[in-house]
């Protein structure tokens, strides 16, 4: 049994947590989040998309084109 908020898993990918990089299993993915952030358009889990907006974007990859 492990208490809330300690010993848990990386939000990213769901593996077990590296103290050195905690609450993230790595610092790929601590960039990971990072990223999302900078970019503005973290998620929250369960929490619906608002309408017309961040959806699909489609400029949100001009490498793709
Ligand atoms: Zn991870």
């Amino acid at each position: 049994m492990s208490p809330p908020g300690e010993g848990g898993s990386c939000p990213i990918c769901s593996k077990p947590r590296d103290t050195k990089f905690r609450p993230f299993c790595s610092k790929r993915c601590a960039d990971l989040d990072l990223g999302r952030w900078l970019r503005g358009d973290y998620a929250i889990p369960g929490a619906p998309p608002s309408p017309g907006e961040g959806l699909s974007d489609p400029d949100e990859d001009p490498e793709l084109n």
